[in-house]
């Protein structure tokens, strides 16, 4: 579904990612791991060109989206993100939250919209709070939100950039549970996380980054239980 070539990011002189190469297949969990600074999130903002990159190739589903013939508008209609920070519309509710972009960018009727809107909020244990203003949610119910609305745009695949960082330890769960279920149905994710058990548990892959390279490519338990690399060694004793 994704296959990355040799991308590079640098911002001025400083060289961010430094040639990675990998590739999604449709159904698979990925979960990005490394430390703070590694790239990971550049990594992932590549992926959807909210960073445009320096070096390299990304295709979704044979388009080369690095190509500037690209409409990349459209591109990302198909890719789902979900940020630290929630960014929800704080000046709508919940609901209009959910309807908003597959009214504006996909066309579809208020009814419709809506329809599917409740369908979601259900999905996410968040059925009763559809005229409520995101400054009424506990951060995981934000962050359950923000998921939701991901989907309302029916994307082929979900990036995750750390969604359970900003939250207190105990709504944690709660978020991690919504998304072990969007994998179980089969969604295509990438998930930067500090979440190890998580990863363990749910990733089909781990890709581990350090210094703006791919130091690790590799199943979870192999991950976890024998790193190849000293580097993955040394992030592992520390955050275990
Ligand atoms: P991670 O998500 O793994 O913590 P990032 O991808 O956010 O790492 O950042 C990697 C490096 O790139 C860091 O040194 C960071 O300061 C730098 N960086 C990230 N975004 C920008 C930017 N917009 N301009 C300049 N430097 C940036
Ligand atoms: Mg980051």
């Amino acid at each position: 579904m994704i296959k990355i070539e040799d991308l590079h990011k640098s911002y001025g002189k400083l060289e961010v990612l430094k040639g990675i190469s990998t590739e999604v297949k449709q159904g698979e969990v990925v979960a990005i791991i490394g430390p703070s600074g590694s790239g990971k999130s550049t990594f992932l903002r590549c992926i959807n060109m909210l960073e445009k990159p320096t070096g390299g190739h990304i295709w979704f589903k044979d388009q080369d989206i690095t190509d500037k013939k690209t409409n990349i508008m459209k591109v990302r209609e198909n890719v789902g993100m979900v940020f630290q920070h929630f960014y929800l519309f704080p000046h709508k509710t919940v609901l209009q939250n959910l309807t908003y972009a597959p009214m504006k960018v996909k066309k579809m009727s208020k009814e419709a919209a809506e329809k599917q809107g409740r369908e979601l909020l259900q999905k996410v244990g968040l059925g009763d709070k559809e005229a409520v203003y995101p400054n009424r949610l506990s951060g995981g119910q934000k962050q359950r939100v923000a998921i939701a609305r991901a989907l309302a745009m029916n994307p082929e695949v979900i990036l995750f950039d750390e969604p359970t960082s900003a939250l207190d330890p105990e709504m944690v769960k709660e978020v991690l549970a919504v998304m072990k279920s969007l994998a179980d149905s089969g969604m295509t994710m990438l998930i930067v996380t500090h979440e190890m058990g998580f990863a363990r548990e749910v990733a089909d892959r781990v890709l581990f980054l350090d210094g703006g390279l791919l130091v690790e490519d590799s199943a979870p338990a192999e991950f976890f239980s024998q790193p190849k690399s000293k580097r993955a060694q040394e992030f592992l004793e520390k955050v275990l």
